[in-house]
């Protein structure tokens, strides 16, 4: 084996515990048909060129799928392995020139990846539901706009404009050095 082999980190990822990994998280209870959600569903052989991924057939509508149908990952042309590690990296915070030299790929194509799987993390991500009382930012009408324009005027626009600056600038900082308990 050749040592740049090694040095890969994807090459020393087990593809069975990938796939494993994606099914446990997809499916918690055994799997379900994608089509009609129906529990009744029998392994049928895997993947001829994914040996890993496992195929199934449902017994309530005959559909046929395997693991990765019907999500993100369906289709790609870069081993599940990549993309577990893709995941990895990104709940590290790690950019994407970092993760494209971490793997050996290439910049676009990680960015692509990337772009890809926030797509479809957020596709599962409920909409947020806001109840109570919200607050929302401070917003700053300037002088103008609340019907003095003739006062704005005589104190020209670069200057109101940097007033508006100083005025947001020390909103945030009162955001900002709130204490944590508040
Ligand atoms: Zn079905």
């Amino acid at each position: 084996m050749a040592a740049s082999e090694l040095i890969n980190l994807s090459g020393l990822l087990d593809d069975a515990k990938c796939f494993a990994l994606v099914r446990q998280h997809r499916w918690p209870e055994g799997a379900r048909c994608p089509v009609c959600d129906s529990g009744a569903v029998i392994r049928d052989g895997h993947d001829d060129t994914q040996p890993c991924r496992q195929r199934y057939r449902c017994k309530a509508c005959a559909g046929r799928f395997d693991d990765l149908t019907g999500t993100v990952l369906a289709g790609r042309h870069q081993p599940l392995r990549v993309w577990v590690l893709c995941l990895y990296f990104m709940g590290l915070n790690l950019s994407n020139r970092q993760i494209a030299l971490e793997l050996g790929l290439d910049g676009s194509d990680v960015q692509a990846m990337m772009e890809q799987l926030r797509r479809g993390l957020a596709a599962k991500t409920p909409a947020v539901e806001l109840t109570g009382e919200v607050e929302i930012d401070e917003v700053y009408v300037v002088a103008g706009h609340k019907g003095q324009p003739a006062a704005v005027a005589k104190r020209g626009g670069s200057g109101a404009a940097a007033g508006w600056q100083a005025r947001r600038d020390a909103a945030r900082w009162r955001r900002t050095s709130r204490p944590s308990s508040a």
